[in-house]
Formats: structure tokens, sequence, C-alpha cells
């Protein structure tokens, strides 16, 4: 019996040291993993996934939806959800995000490094952005007419103003920047001047409007940048036609600069992975990832050294961008939507 201890005690130790073994490798796979809510769905956004797998062996599990859907969800989902990182457009959604207490606080030297002050907060950062522009009619309008958002309001341009919706976003953050700087009385104002312009009721999205401008239903319209150099970007005979009866303003060159508004995420309060999560995030903001994040949607990158080599941006060119803070769109987005309402903006 004795004779057979010393076997039995390796055997034993042997077995021990793999279940060791077995259980660490468990916890590591566990956490080489990253549940990620995404409203963005870009064909460029897979490299830039697998990308991230490749330099850190961490798997992305991608939930794609529409960013009130994917809200709902984290909400509902409560302490037991298991998505680490949300992904969304505009700083309104991002800050509905922040209100309803769904993100952690994260600290990183490096996205405090690479992420200018004015596009990150404490618990959401921007990863690229877009300018709202005007689109206006080649035929139409003169070079120089429009130059300003405040020109929408002016009597000169009565019936020729073309919006989607001012309930979305994005108006609702053009119209917050406008009552950063100008005060709810003069934002106002423009509300209801804009209103008294329209060619026609707000319908459709930001592409539609471009061609309601090249149909000649309405001069001047109001979009984001990237549409615009989605249609730049087309092969189709039909968008081609389009881009050929517009040109593009970057409103307020003179004043406080383009609004701009931005792609961006950051980590949930009850991610399981905060660990990866923050990694990702810090991914998010290198020199490779920038470039696929923004050219995907051709946005700009937000770190300032990135190039992006995009024919379309290339020939929309540099302008001068607003500087305020995207969390301070945040701060009057309730009273840009009480704002659009009494003024009809609907
Ligand atoms: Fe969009």
């Amino acid at each position: 019996m004795t004779r057979y201890a010393p076997r039995l005690l390796a055997t034993v130790s042997a077995l021990a040291a793999a279940l060791t073994f077995f259980s660490t490798s468990t916890v590591a796979a566990e956490e080489k993993v990253l549940n990620l809510y995404s409203a963005r769905h870009y064909q460029t956004d897979e490299a830039l996934y697998n990308n991230f797998t490749q330099q850190t062996g961490i798997k992305i599990n991608r939930i794609e939806g529409k960013e009130e859907e994917l809200l709902e969800r984290i909400r509902n989902e409560g302490a037991n959800s298991p998505a680490d990182i949300l992904l969304t457009v505009d700083a309104a959604r991002l800050a509905v995000a922040h209100d309803l207490g769904l993100f952690a606080p994260v600290k990183s030297t490096i996205l405090e490094a690479r992420i200018p002050a004015h596009l990150r907060t404490d618990d959401w950062f921007s990863f690229s952005t877009r300018a709202r522009v005007l689109v206006v009619s080649k035929r139409a309008i003169k070079p120089g007419e429009v130059s300003s958002y405040a020109d929408l309001a002016k009597p000169a341009l009565k019936g020729k103003v073309c919006s989607r919706s001012g309930a979305h976003p994005y108006n609702l953050s053009l119209l917050a920047s406008i009552i950063a700087h100008q005060g709810e009385a003069k934002a106002e104002e423009w509300a209801r001047g804009v209103v008294a312009n329209f060619a026609r009721a707000p319908k459709g999205g930001d592409t539609d409007q471009i061609k309601s401008v090249a149909a000649g239903e309405c001069d001047v319209a109001i979009s984001n940048s990237y549409y615009v150099a989605r249609l730049m970007r087309s092969t189709k005979p039909a968008d081609r036609k389009v881009v050929e009866r517009i040109s593009v303003v970057w409103p307020d060159q003179q004043g406080v600069g383009t609004h701009i508004n931005v792609s961006g995420g950051g980590v949930l309060k009850h991610a399981p992975h905060k660990e990866a999560a923050l990694k990702f995030l810090e991914y998010l903001a290198s020199d490779e990832a920038q470039r696929y994040f923004a050219d995907g949607n051709n946005e700009w990158p937000v770190v300032a050294s990135v190039k992006v080599s995009n024919p379309a941006l290339d020939a929309l060119g540099k302008f001068k961008a607003d500087t305020l803070e995207v969390g301070k769109l945040a701060d009057y987005r309730v009273k840009a939507q009480m704002i659009f309402d009494r003024a009809g903006f609907r």
C-alpha cells in the first residue's frame, strides 16, 4: 500500500495542476470576449472589429439594432445585461444613454491624450465627426448668397428651404448648438423663421432633402455631410446628376463655425468585461481604427494627426468647425424639442 503512495500523490498533484490550469484558462477565455451593442452598420466595421480581435485575442460579439431599440434593450436587461459597449451616432442619443445612467465613468490617459476635450465626456467618447451642412441649388443660389444657418430664417429664402423633421436628433442637436451660442429667444426666432421658409412640410431623411434641391423642389436644404459624400462617391447615373446640380456650403465660417455632431460610444455600467471594453475604446482611438471608423461612413477622425484618404472628403475640403463641447448639446436637447414644437417645426 505504501509502495503506491508516492505515485498516487504525483497523480493527485498532476490532477490539481491540470484543474488549476483548466480553471484559469476558462477565466481567461471568458475575458477574451466583448459584447458590443452597435447602432452602426457599415461594411467597413467588419475589418475594424477583426483587426481588434487579431491584436488582442478578444472576440467581439456584435448585436446590431436601431438606436432606440438598443437603449430599450440595455435598460430592460438592467444589471444582467451582457452588453459591454454601446456605439451609436449623434450626441443627443449618447446624451440620452448618459441621462438614463447606462454608461460607466471611464478614466483613460490614452483617450484623454488622443481625443480633443470638446469631443469627449466623463463617460462617452466621440470617435468620428460629421458636419451639418447646407446644400444649395447651383441654378438658383448664387455663390455667397447663403452662408450661415441664420440665412435659412431670412425672408429672402421664403418657400425655398427643405429639411427633415425637427424631432430628429440631427436637427435637435443643431438647434441645441444655436441655443448654447445665442440663447433660447434667438433660437426660437430662428426656428420660426425657418418654418416660415419651408418649401414643404418636413419629411424624409437628409438624402431626400439633397435630392429635393437637385429636383428643384427647394433651393436650400440641411444635411449631414456624409450623405453628400455618399452621393459624391456613388457611380449611379441618377446620383451623379444630383451631385452636378448642388453645391455644399459650410455654414458660419465667419462666426462660430459649422455645427458638428459625432459617432461615439462608452462602456456600459453593468459591462461584464470592463477591461476588454476599455481596451476596445482605446483601440478605436488608434490611428488604424480611426481610419476605418471614420472613413467607413465618410466622416472625419477625431484624432487630429490621422489622415484619411477619401476622394469625397478631399473634394469637400477643409472648414472651420464649431468647437462647442458635444456634452453641452445634451443640456439643451429638451429645450430644443420644445422650441421646435412651439415653432411648428415638426
Ligand atoms: Fe445619419
